[in-house]
């Protein structure tokens, strides 16, 4: 017996000493089971990525690994630059935002990005189809051109509906008054990857949003910016930029100086916008 204990708990030989080591990992791991999951649920950082990629790299992303192919050889790829969009009467955007806990915020070495989870009750409602957001990031400069010229930075929202169709929203930011919102998870960004871990702090992406003037906007089916590029995202490009400050700008510039895909072709997509 003794032997069978020494091999199971290593340098533990007193039998006695022995069973009260084994008696306390038991009655550990019933409390962990019979805790309820939030008090011990903590997320772990896990990158979206398995194989890394930089912007550098952005003309051959395709190469990388196979599940990036699609950077290279897809057809409806963002980002864009729009121009001589089509004028057409587009369905009203309706944003749903609510002031949830800011739990983490995460650097994943390509942006500052927080991550929201089913349920977070933040929906984007383009008629009847209900897009719920997944997560937002940021991009300096502005990764979608408007008449051959970039925004200092963007924002993009991303959405998910019930039947997995993706939306994406663009932001574009411009310098101006300081952003109560932003300064919130600037207060919390890694300068290295990995997340850090928010407590008594409440944001909504209603805060990253123009207040006005949400149904001037482009709209174009492309892809998502990154690897694996993946295509049939429903993009909307908010005309009216929001307004942060220089000094915002500056700290995300910092630690991303570039973070920004490449313009792709247009391959004979047609952008809309509203009238
Ligand atoms: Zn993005």
């Amino acid at each position: 017996m003794g032997e069978k204990y020494s091999f199971f708990v290593g340098g533990c030989t007193l039998r006695s000493w022995c069973l009260l080591f084994l008696l306390s990992a038991g009655s550990a791991i019933l409390v962990g089971a019979l805790l309820p999951a939030q008090d011990t649920q903590q997320e772990q950082y896990v990158s979206p990525w398995k194989t890394a990629w930089t912007y550098e790299q952005a003309s051959y992303w395709g190469t990388l690994d196979p599940q990036y192919a699609l950077c290279n050889t897809g057809k409806e790829q963002s980002p864009i630059d729009i121009r001589n969009a089509q004028k057409a009467s587009l369905l009203p955007l309706t944003f749903e935002s609510q002031n949830t806990p800011l739990r983490y915020v995460t650097n994943n070495r390509y942006t500052i990005r927080v991550n929201y989870h089913p349920g977070n009750g933040n929906f984007l409602l383009v008629r009847d189809k209900r897009y719920q957001l997944t997560q937002f990031h940021f991009h300096h400069p502005s990764e979608e051109y408007i008449d051959g010229k970039p925004y200092p930075m963007e924002i993009h929202l991303m959405y998910q509906a019930a039947d997995k169709s993706v939306a994406g929203v663009t932001v574009f930011v411009q310098p101006g008054s300081g952003n109560p919102t932003v300064q919130k998870i600037w207060e919390h960004m890694p300068k290295n990857e990995g997340q850090e871990a928010v407590t008594g702090v409440q944001i909504s992406p209603a805060g990253l949003l123009p207040a006005e003037h949400v149904n001037s906007y482009y709209m174009y089916m492309g892809s998502v910016t990154a690897p694996p590029c993946t295509e049939g995202v429903i993009w909307f490009v908010l005309k009216q930029p929001v307004e942060i400050s220089s000094e915002q700008i500056d700290a995300f510039a910092k630690l991303y100086p570039n973070d920004a895909r490449p313009l792709q072709p247009l391959n004979g997509r047609v952008v809309k916008q509203s009238e």
